[in-house]
């Protein structure tokens, strides 16, 4: 097998572009030399070589030092230099590159190939002894830290005492011979840190950096964010060795990092930091503050450096082509990094840029409409999951604000949460239930676990391109970047802003929008759906099969759910509106009633309160479908629970505290969840769901009659177990229906199903369909009794369960396809064998998860029902799943 594949000059090896062999990063850089855009020459060791480096217990096969020497002879062949020769030496960088961009491994060593000779012939060659000097100190803190992983705040500590020493501020003020100091002096650290001399062989240095870069795999950090992002761990990682060029050789030398659309916005326009005579890290970190690419971002901003654009018309025009052929190319938003040696371009990298969802669409949609991709492509481009960034509130414009101080706006959204300084309490705090926004000098990742247990991230350092930026629009979180103002003492627990304090523990409110840091919680409206989010919709509604509904009990989630585009409801849970307090009572007098004429007596109170209900529901709902589920949980539910309630309640009802409390204790059951709930009430009380037929089909005729359009009712009996069950239920609302529509002399059409929720319901659909005319999968319990974990107990072992791979995804956040999947398509191929044109539909909350949604489609059902918020995600689900 062959592991290594060059790229350079005319030579691209990978022609395939193959991210899973070559990385992303190699993938691209092999891509762009394909295309003939200037890469620097180099080479990729293929993902295949780091699986067998862990097969073969971390030992590399002989076959791989040939294969490297020849990369390093195609290098010394394009730049004319040597690798190690004292003269004039070739060096390279060595960068990790998995499949996708994984911010927890090891990234990236410049300058490989310096030692106590060849620092001597840079110096000569490049004719800036202070350039070469400062390029092999550079090389060997990154070395130190990245490669040997010893603690890099002693090499930042040697830097600063050499400042202090010398009373300089900048780095840019030390001279070669400081430098050269500072090189012995880090070389004497990493002899008392490692305890050998610092490599001066340069392939001990390269094969050292190799290494690393597959050991940074199995890192504790790569892992975790394996583990945030469902990355599989056999994919392994590419390592990719190129020539360096030097973006600090002089002011006609650059570096920067671009987008060639706003990752923030999505806004059509180049977007980007530079640094003149700077080296790649030097913009990411937040050291000097960069420069703007484009004349126009910098005005926009009022800075006075000039852009890129300005300083450097010639090789911004250069680079503005190749942004051009680039999105051409991939046929997607890019994020590039480049050099500018002595006025020549080099591209560095490139890949399809991290966005937040708002550019995400906006960019699937510009694409689309400039006919760079289709429609289609232009769906599958959005994460159904990340809309609902775009669902979620922002700062009221009209709230009053206790502005501390303004930052960048490094990703945009309001959050408002207590303040904490650290990332373990950031995460300790939110599991506990606190809303946080984690405040930090910068971030790292070793923050990532805190990133993503806040609700909004605020750093004190770094530009739109920092750490804390790129990982937080990833994340969907809101950021506000760069706070200067912002100086923060976390040992202390305390920020400060001028003479204001942040201490940990206040409320604070960020708009990662505007850069706005604000004391106290600021209140939020709802977003703008029409747009790019409208056309979005508008588009998968045209490719999807599977229709959507909605989970709404009030009259307010069904306005909302049909905003959000709901073609019905799914699920109605009717328990919802016995808890309404002005219910209770009548309700509690059904449970306490001694016999039928006393519950029908307490039922009658709650009829004409069930039938506004349903008559609102209806209006609102406009003729869709409307499925109704009859009382499902255990009659203890609406019983009070704590003794002092007691004698309130009694009296309420009109019964003494003994008699309550002997009928609570009557009621109790082990198991509730398998106890006397669902249909099993209607079979012992059949007149509960005979009141609330009744109900439903009195506000039926009542809507009908006002309003000339007939509701569709969908009445639903839940946790059915056996076709005498339905089959009984069937019999009690029928009744009722033909009662009322001889009272109000009209019919409405109307539907009696049941909920698939238990394994013996799905086995048993052939004959359960005799009498359903729907069917509704109850994933919840479904998952739930077919599973035997409780989901309300769960909690507490299923994040075990799936850091162990047992299960792949929590079983209640997206459907297990293999157990309950299974019973699902049992039941769906049994049902219609029975009844071919048997509604068949979702309501348990898988419903809104896009990967079960992918189940659903590919199961054939005819819709998914979601809680409100979550229809817009699901529509788009749907139409990805059918294209
Ligand atoms: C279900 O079980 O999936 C369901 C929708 O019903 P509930 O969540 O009300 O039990
Ligand atoms: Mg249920």
């Amino acid at each position: 097998t062959r592991y290594v594949y060059r790229f350079g000059g005319s030579v691209d090896d990978g022609g395939n572009q193959d991210k899973n062999l070559l990385g992303g990063k190699g993938a691209n850089l092999d891509g762009m030399a394909g295309i003939g855009l200037p890469v620097p020459p180099g080479f990729t060791i293929s993902t295949e070589m780091c699986t067998r480096y862990y097969d073969e217990g971390e030992q590399f096969p002989d076959s791989l030092r040939g294969e490297v020497a020849d990369g390093i002879a195609h290098i010394e062949g394009l730049t004319g230099k040597r690798f190690g020769d004292a003269a004039d030496p070739l060096l390279v960088s060595v960068r990790s590159g998995a499949r996708v961009s994984m911010p927890g491994m090891m990234d990236t060593v410049l300058n490989l190939g310096l030692n106590d000779q060849t620092v001597v012939g840079l110096a000569t060659i490049s004719g800036d002894d202070r350039f070469a000097w400062d390029s092999y100190r550079r090389f060997i803190q990154m070395y130190a830290d990245v490669v040997l992983e010893l603690d890099h705040a002693r090499f930042e500590e040697a830097l600063e005492i050499a400042k202090e020493d010398n009373g300089y501020d900048l780095d840019t003020e030390l001279t070669a011979k400081d430098w050269q100091k500072l090189v012995e002096e880090y070389k004497a650290l990493v002899q008392e840190l490692w305890g050998k001399p610092f490599p001066q062989d340069v392939h001990d240095q390269l094969w050292g950096a190799v290494g690393a870069v597959f050991g940074s795999w199995q890192s504790e950090r790569a892992k975790v964010y394996r583990r945030l992002n469902d990355i599989p761990g056999g994919w392994g990682t590419a390592v990719n060795v190129q020539a360096m060029v030097f973006g600090n050789m002089g002011e006609t030398s650059a570096t920067g990092v671009a987008f060639t659309r706003d990752p923030s916005t999505g806004e059509n326009a180049y977007y980007g930091e530079f640094l003149i005579n700077a080296q790649g890290e030097d913009v990411v970190a937040g050291i000097r503050t960069p420069q703007y690419l484009t004349r126009a971002a910098r005005e926009r901003a009022g800075a006075k450096p000039l852009s890129m654009e300005e300083a450097m018309p010639e090789v911004y025009a250069q680079l503005a082509a190749v942004f051009e052929t680039l999105e051409k190319h991939y046929r997607d938003m890019q994020d590039i990094e480049f050099t500018v040696e002595r006025g020549k371009l080099w591209m560095l990298q490139t890949r399809s840029g991290k966005r937040t969802a708002k550019a995400a669409l906006k960019i699937a949609i510009d694409m689309a409409n400039e006919g760079l991709i289709t429609r289609e492509e232009a769906i599958l481009r959005v994460d159904p999951a990340a809309l609902d960034q775009l669902l979620h509130p922002t700062l009221d414009p009209d709230a009053p604000r206790d502005v501390l101080t303004k930052g960048l706006p490094a990703s945009p959204g309001a959050a408002s949460g207590i303040a904490v300084f650290d990332s373990d309490t950031a995460e300790k705090r939110a599991h506990a239930g606190d809303a946080v926004i984690l405040v930090r000098v910068e971030t790292s990742p070793e923050d990532i676990h805190g990133m993503h247990a806040a609700k909004g991230i605020l750093t004190a350092r770094g530009g739109m391109t920092s750490h804390a930026a790129v990982v937080a629009r990833g994340m969907g979180r809101p950021c506000v970047s760069g706070a200067g103002t912002l100086s923060i003492k976390a040992a202390e627990g305390i920020a400060r802003i001028g003479s204001r304090e942040i201490r940990e523990g206040d409320l604070i409110t960020i708009d990662g929008t505007t850069g706005e840091v604000m004391a106290g919680e600021v209140p939020t409206i709802q977003p703008e759906l029409a747009g790019d989010f409208g056309t979005l919709m508008v588009w998968a509604d045209e490719v999807r099969r599977l229709k959507v509904r909605t989970n709404a009990e009030t009259p307010l989630d069904c306005r909302t759910a049909r905003e959000f585009g709901a073609e019905g409801i799914g699920l109605c849970r009717t328990e919802h509106m016995f808890f309404d307090a002005a219910r209770i009572t009548a309700v509690r007098q059904m449970i306490l009633a001694s016999d039928e004429a006393g519950r029908r007596a307490a039922l009658d109170k709650l009829l004409p309160e069930q039938r506004a209900d349903f008559t609102e529901i209806f209006e609102v709902m406009a003729g869709l479908p409307c499925t109704i589920r009859l009382l499902d949980p255990p009659l203890h539910e609406f019983l009070p629970h704590e003794e002092a309630e007691f004698a309130e309640v009694a009296s309420a009802a009109g019964l003494d505290v003994e008699t309550l409390r002997r009928r609570a204790a009557e009621l109790h059951e082990f198991n509730p969840m398998l106890g006397h709930r669902g249909c099993r009430l209607g079979v012992t009380y059949p007149e509960i769901y005979e009141m609330q037929a009744r109900a439903i089909f009195e506000a039926a005729c009542d809507v009908a009659e006002k309003s000339g359009a007939a509701p569709v009712p969908e009445v639903m009996i839940p946790l059915v177990g056996t076709r005498r069950e339905l089959e009984l239920m069937k019999i009690v609302v029928d009744k009722a229906a033909q009662a009322v529509f001889a009272e109000k002399g009209r019919t409405i059409e109307y539907l009696v199903g049941t909920m698939i929720e238990l394994p013996r319901a799905a086995l048993r659909a052939g004959e359960i369909a005799e009498v359903g005319e729907f069917f509704s999968f109850g994933t919840n319990d479904l998952t739930q009794t077919t599973l035997g974990v409780s989901r309300d107990d769960a909690g507490r072992f299923l994040t075990t369960y799936v850091e162990k791979g047992i299960y792949a995804r929590d079983p209640f956040v997206s459907i297990d396809v293999e157990g309950v999947g299974e019973l699902i398509q049992i039941a769906a191929e049994r049902g219609r064998a029975t009844r071919p044109d048997i509604k068949l539909g979702i309501c348990g909350e898988h419903g809104g998860d896009p990967a079960s949604i992918a189940f659903c489609e590919a199961t054939g059902l005819d819709y998914v029902s979601a809680s409100p918020y979550r229809v817009p995600i699901a529509r788009l689900a749907a139409a990805q799943a059918a294209l």
